[in-house]
């Protein structure tokens, strides 16, 4: 990366990089090969420091810092896909719900959660809707003292794991498809059942289902966003820390890609030209190629990150929703040329640079996809409203 970073987010950086070598990078084979919960990760996280990555330390985080998140995001999805989507999905909850949260509902929410180190996820998208994540079909009921939640959500990572969801939905049965309440939904509360748990082609240790939520009662101070300006409100804060870690997790899946790639291309000999694949020039193009166009991605990506740390929201909203769509093209360019580069010995699934290959290639289809992000840059650039 061509930039100067702080103290601090060399410290996270360091930790990251220990982390992804000496826990993440060994397990991810095993965790990919049975699709499992990667617990021990999630504990070292815990025990890391970073946990509270997001979240002000004035309420017990370890600070918001979109570059240093970025930074520690990338190395971990560079060791484990799965284990950095699920925390990704972590710090994309608190993080906003803390930066729309009052002091009063930080303090008897975010406090405690960070005390006790829960883990939370987002439940939002919705099969009704799908990659348009602005639209929302299912509504709350309003009760004397609180809220009734009731939806069907589509994709939730670490779902039954997870101790808290970021849970959204209208206010009323007949606010506007935009209209979007946001809520702190303890998971102990209990009304949720997984409906479907999917295996999908990659990140299979992250634990992704359906749900169904049915009548549960929240207090009306679980509402961080009440009035259904969540789109509004909550918007720099959701883009910010979007970027933070989804984003940058597909950053760090394709370099991935190209660091089994490279090792591959070092080990496979013929036997008879006694060459090894890197020692040929298709490949070795190839590898730069690769590489070249990682390393353009991060210019833009942390580019992005740096201003939404210090300046306002329209000098980075575009490039951050371009840093979007170029990952995800990124990513499935390197997935590619990979597949060429190492040919049917990377295609037989259960190995690392297969693992790889199918962790990466689902950054163009989640939220927001590569094709809704380039028609919102498209949007922006013509005076169109974004979201509709
Ligand atoms: C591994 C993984 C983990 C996920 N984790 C979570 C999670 O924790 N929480 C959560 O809430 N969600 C999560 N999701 C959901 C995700 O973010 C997307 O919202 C979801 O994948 C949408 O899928 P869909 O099949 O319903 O898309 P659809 O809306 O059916 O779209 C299908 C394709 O059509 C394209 N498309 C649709 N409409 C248009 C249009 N008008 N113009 C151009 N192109 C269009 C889309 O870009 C997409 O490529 C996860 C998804 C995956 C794959």
């Amino acid at each position: 990366m061509l930039r100067e970073i702080t103290k601090r987010q060399h410290e996270w950086l360091d930790k990251a990089v220990a982390l992804r070598e000496n826990v993440l990078a060994p397990n991810a084979s095993e965790i990919d090969e049975f699709g499992r919960w990667p617990k021990e990760n999630f504990d070292a996280l815990k025990a890391s420091g970073l946990w509270g990555i997001g979240v002000p330390e004035e309420f017990g985080g370890a600070g918001v810092d979109p570059l240093g998140i970025g930074l520690v995001l990338e190395q971990l999805a560079r060791g484990c896909g799965s284990t950095a989507m699920a925390f990704g999905m972590h710090v994309n909850s608190f993080w906003p719900l803390a930066a729309v949260g009052t002091k009063e509902q930080n303090e008897k929410y975010i406090v405690p959660a960070m005390e006790k180190k829960l883990q939370a996820t987002h439940a939002n998208t919705e099969r009704a809707t799908g990659t348009q994540f602005w639209n929302f079909l299912s509504f709350a009921q309003k009760t004397k003292s609180g809220w009734l939640l009731n939806a069907e959500k589509a994709f939730v990572t670490s779902a039954g794991e997870a101790d808290v969801y970021w849970f959204t939905g209208r206010p009323s049965e007949d606010a506007p498809l935009m209209a979007v309440n946001l809520w702190y939904l303890d998971a102990s509360l209990g009304g949720w059942d997984i409906t479907d748990e999917w295996h999908g082609l990659g990140l299979r240790g992250q634990r992704s289902a359906r749900m169904v939520f049915k009548d549960i009662e929240v207090p009306d101070d679980a509402a961080f966003v009440a009035d259904g300006s969540m789109l509004e409100t909550a918007f720099p804060a959701i883009l910010a820390s979007l970027g933070a870690t989804l984003i940058v997790n597909f950053l760090g899946m394709s370099q991935s890609l190209v660091d089994h790639t490279i090792k591959h291309v070092k080990n496979r000999v013929h036997q008879n030209t006694g060459l090894r694949l890197s020692q040929v020039d298709m490949v070795q193009d190839r590898i730069g190629a690769m590489q070249a166009r990682v390393d353009a991605t991060r210019e833009l990506v942390y580019s992005a990150l740096d201003l939404a740390g210090r300046e306002s929201l329209e000098s980075w909203m575009v490039p951050m929703i371009e840093a979007k769509s170029a990952v995800a093209s990124t990513a499935t360019y390197v997935a590619e040329q990979a597949l060429h580069a190492c040919g049917a010995q990377a295609y037989r699934g259960d190995g690392e640079v297969s693992r790889a290959y199918r962790d990466a290639i689902a950054a163009p289809i989640m939220a927001p996809s590569e094709d809704w992000c380039n028609i919102l840059v498209g949007r922006a650039l013509l005076d169109e409203p974004l979201f509709g």
